[in-house]
């Protein structure tokens, strides 16, 4: 069992800084910056050298980026530019002081066991899927694995879990970043798990043979497979916990907290862990604080987390806003990996929404860990059921067409089903500036989306100012829902 450093999650903010002054350069400036193409070519686009872009300063300066930015041709085999490229003569340059000296040590002995050690450090060996818009495989190093076991070690404390806990996993058996980084975690806290995948009859099955306390389920459709497994007579009753994996809508958990009640799990404690998309560590929320207003815990030495305005990438100002009023809007969450180094994200646009981030010791549980409170999966790139149809639309490019024009005073993009039919519309109101025709306002703004975002809006609609539309589901300050997607 890997040992989690006690302290991690009780360090004070000097403790911690100290830490990510120098975690931050030795991702930056001796890996990132010199060995991943994508993020070699975007610093030297913005004119910055990695040792400027490795500071905390340099970093949070850094304009945010994402998979449309990395692959802006819809192309996924783009974010294989994101991958560390780094060969054995490369290695020493980037490695951290004692893993080259063991490295060293071992060359010693026997070159291939050099090899071994560089290889650990430098060569993908794992994949998994990730993208919103887009499907790309996101690689991992042996030593990531580590970094995503330790992780997961931590994870089980903040949940309140032991090794005692037994995990039988309902999810879909697809290659994703949160089944991994889940069996990683029962494999770094020393807890038996099962993964049968999410057929109703093979989690009964499995639950019949092994004594779950842990049951691990997918959102969306948590309510009903609980209902499947009680109808099933499946043995639920020494099921201490729930895991929803995925940030969980209000609507998922009180589905989940009324089908727990008819079950034989009624006691269970509900917690959601999440790891954003392009990530691959899980957020969870505290045992003590279940509920999810204390948010999830993220892994201050391991990762940044920051938030950005969704409509243009850039930092989010003012104070931050827990329920978004009229032309208010959230944030999106935007984070930096620290130690790992097969596909390595800088400042990564990870198309979630949150409230807020908190940076105090959480109330409940008193851990001085970042928390992202309020997170909507994936809300900046819904799936829409279009009269077109079925697609995921990016709306960070949509808002990326229509941000700072000449030709366009104010917009509002509306997105949802329609009253007519229930088919998912996407409207683009804008009100041109004095004296920009508005037929040309129209065919420039159509021609600049279908670039920009590679779709057709359902309509674009030339209005005057006053005449946007208003509306309770906000999904930035101009992205308006309908309600169904986020
Ligand atoms: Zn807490």
């Amino acid at each position: 069992m890997l040992r989690p450093m006690s302290s991690w999650d009780r360090r004070t903010p000097k403790q911690l800084a100290a830490r990510r002054v120098a975690a931050v350069r030795a991702q930056v400036v001796d890996a990132v910056g010199p060995f991943s193409p994508y993020w070699r070519e975007r610093l030297l686009s913005l004119g910055r050298t990695p040792a400027q872009a490795g500071t905390l300063a340099g970093l949070a300066a850094l304009p945010a980026a994402g998979e449309r930015d990395v692959c802006p041709d819809g192309n996924p085999a783009g974010a294989g530019s994101l991958v560390l490229q780094a060969g054995e003569r490369d290695f020493a340059l980037h490695a951290e002081g004692p893993t080259l000296r063991r490295a060293l040590r071992a060359r010693l002995v026997s070159k291939g066991s050099y090899r071994a050690v560089v290889e650990a450090d430098t060569r993908p060996t794992s994949y998994v899927w990730a993208g919103l818009g887009l499907r790309f495989p996101v690689a991992s190093t042996r030593s990531d694995l580590d970094v995503v076991a330790r992780a997961g070690a931590r994870l089980w404390q903040v949940l309140g879990l032991t090794r005692a806990d037994v995990l039988v996993a309902a999810l879909p058996l697809s290659p994703t970043a949160a089944l991994q980084a889940l069996q990683y975690a029962a494999l770094g806290a020393g807890s038996p798990a099962l993964f049968p995948g999410a057929e109703p009859d093979q989690v009964a099955a499995a639950l019949a043979l092994v004594p779950a306390t842990v049951l691990a389920l997918d959102p969306p459709n948590a309510a009903v497979l609980l209902d499947d497994l009680d109808e099933a007579g499946a043995p639920l009753s020494a099921v201490a916990t729930v895991l929803l994996v995925g940030a969980p809508t209000e609507d998922e958990r009180a589905d989940v907290a009324e089908a727990l009640a008819r079950s034989g799990a009624r006691a269970a404690v509900v917690l959601a862990v999440h790891a954003p998309d392009g990530h691959r560590l899980l957020w969870g929320e505290c045992r003590q604080g279940a509920g999810g207003e204390q948010g999830l815990h993220t892994y201050p030495d391991l990762e940044l987390v920051a938030l950005v305005d969704p409509e243009t990438g850039e930092p989010a100002t003012g104070k931050p806003v827990s329920r978004p009023a009229v032309g208010s809007g959230l944030y999106e969450v935007v984070l930096t990996q620290l130690g790992l180094r097969g596909s390595a994200l800088l400042r990564w646009r990870t198309g979630d929404l949150a409230d807020r981030l908190e940076e105090a010791r959480c109330p409940a549980c008193s851990r001085t860990v970042p928390r992202v409170v309020g997170t909507r999966r994936g809300a900046l790139v819904p799936a829409l059921a279009l009269r077109t149809g079925h697609r995921r639309v990016d709306l960070r490019s949509v808002s990326g067409a229509l941000v700072g024009r000449a030709d366009v005073a104010d917009w509002r993009v509306l997105v949802g089903p329609s009253a007519r039919d229930g088919a998912d519309e996407l409207l683009v109101h804008v009100a041109p500036t004095a004296g920009a025709d508005a037929g040309d306002v129209a065919v420039a703004v159509t021609r600049d989306l279908r670039v920009a975002a590679g779709l057709l809006p359902t309509q674009v609609l030339v209005v005057g100012t006053e005449e946007l539309p208003a509306g309770a589901g906000w999904l930035s300050r101009r992205v308006l829902s309908r309600g169904r997607p986020g």
